[in-house]
């Protein structure tokens, strides 16, 4: 859920200041070049500051004109042939049935009480940033117009693009709990997406091996410790947290019953570090400093810090007094280095791709050899689909893609995201050197994570 990230602050200082009508100038102002003039008068920043605003819509088919929608095409589909000799270079030194993306978010609504929920003001235009939000995503796992039934389509559409990958390789789906308060109980108006362990896990179930699924449990809840044994006895592989959607402080005394209940299930905690944007009525960001994460690891548990926290500036809570405002991704950095938590924590891959990073740290990803073994893939799917917001450009341009590589894998987004992220993260390279095997044969962190 990182993937909004590049819109963070769109809606601050000066475009908020002055309203819908700069915004809906801007936005007809986009519609009005032409689709050879991309968007030169305009910063990315101010071009999606444009696509956030809904009061400017129907602009669905200017952004398509602009390639800034995906056009949901699917494999085979004319432009969409993966080149041969580029697909034998990513799957080279690759065992599949050890490959699995640790990252896959899924939504849906349903009515019954086992059905994932979405906060109806991701649906409202009364609430036009949660709105355009919610588009972009459903745009990106190609849910089209229709409003029912989309939960389907978006595990239909998620097993076709699965499909394209070798047999054997895995996705780990993720389970959102909701916002919990102090009291432990749920508050539905300051959640935004639910999905329930039961449903992640029934479409695991249904998936002939191809899905494996994570449960999510606030610490909070009275019944947290009783969730996660129920998750483990039902096959989970690993629990997932996003801390400021939850309301969590990992930092608290009182999540550490629950770190010692998952280093004793053998559950590795999935936990969201760095920016998280601002969705959640009173949210607190820093809740996604990966220094919280360290009562976790003090209780033996094995923690997967998410976008190895790359995105955002924390508070240096190991500084007592006069605390600086440090990027998020030097804290992370700290903790991946000091020597106790070795082999007890690691770093997710997923959308370390995106811009906003802490300049320099893709490719101090890629060269570390000391941290290598302790990377983990993971695409936070649909992400990787928002075509307005994931170019190769910058990419190219900071030395860690070659250019040739960028004109032969951008199509492939188009088609199939999750395909799409993971040839970009194979071709990936810092001065000669490439993200060793192990951090794409993922299955090995995970509990319960197949036979063979
Ligand atoms: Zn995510």
């Amino acid at each position: 859920m990182v993937v909004f990230l590049r819109i963070r602050g769109l809606l601050s200082g000066t475009h908020r200041g002055k309203g819908k009508l700069a915004l809906r100038r801007m936005a007809r102002n986009i519609c009005t070049l032409s689709s050879r003039e991309p968007l030169r008068m305009f910063t990315r920043r101010r071009l999606l500051a444009a696509l956030a605003i809904p009061a400017t819509l129907p602009l669905g088919g200017c952004w398509e004109a602009l390639g800034l929608m995906n056009p949901c095409a699917n494999p085979g589909d004319p432009g969409h042939r993966i080149d041969p000799a580029l697909a034998a270079r990513v799957w080279t030194g690759l065992d599949p049935r050890q490959v699995l993306d640790l990252h896959v978010h899924i939504a849906g609504e349903g009515t019954g009480p086992g059905d994932p929920w979405v906060n109806p003001a991701m649906r409202s235009l009364a609430h036009p940033f949660s709105y355009a939000h919610f588009k972009l995503m459903a745009n990106a796992a190609c849910l089209g117009d229709d409003p029912a039934n989309w939960s389907r389509r978006y595990v239909s559409r998620l097993a076709v693009l699965a499909d394209e990958f070798p047999a054997g390789a895995r996705f780990l789906l993720l389970a959102l709990d909701g916002y919990h308060g102090e009291d432990g109980r749920l508050d539905r108006s300051r959640t935004i997406f639910l999905v329930p362990d039961d449903y992640a896990a029934g479409i695991a179930r249904n998936s002939g091996g191809r899905f494996l699924w994570a449960a999510s449990v606030h610490p909070y809840r009275e019944d947290a410790l009783e969730r996660l044994r129920a998750a483990a006895a039902n096959g989970a592989s690993a629990v997932k947290w996003i801390p400021y959607f939850m309301g969590i402080d990992p930092a608290s005394p009182r999540c550490r019953p629950f770190y010692r209940e998952i280093a004793k299930l053998g559950l590795p905690l999935i936990s969201h570090g760095g920016w998280q944007h601002e969705l959640v009525d009173g949210g607190v960001q820093d809740y996604g400093n990966p220094l919280r994460l360290r009562p976790a690891l003090e209780e033996g548990a094995t923690v997967i810090v998410s976008h190895c926290g790359m995105q955002g500036d924390f508070p240096d809570l190991d500084v007592a007094l006069g605390r600086k405002v440090v990027p998020s991704f030097s804290l992370f950095a700290r903790l991946m280095d000091e020597p106790a938590w070795r082999g007890k924590l690691y770093g997710d891959l997923s959308a370390v791709v995106l811009g906003g990073r802490q300049p320099g740290a893709l490719a101090r990803l890629i060269s570390n050899y000391d941290w290598h073994p302790r990377l983990l893939n993971g695409s936070d799917y649909p992400g990787p689909g928002i075509v307005a917001v994931m170019g190769l450009k910058g990419l190219v341009e900071e030395g860690v893609l070659a250019a040739k590589d960028a004109e032969r894998i951008w199509h492939i987004q188009k088609h199939n995201p999750l395909l799409f992220d993971f040839y970009l993260k194979r071709c990936l390279a810092w001065k000669g050197e490439r993200w060793p095997a192990s951090v794409f044969e993922t299955r090995r962190v995970l509990r319960n994570a197949g036979a063979d």
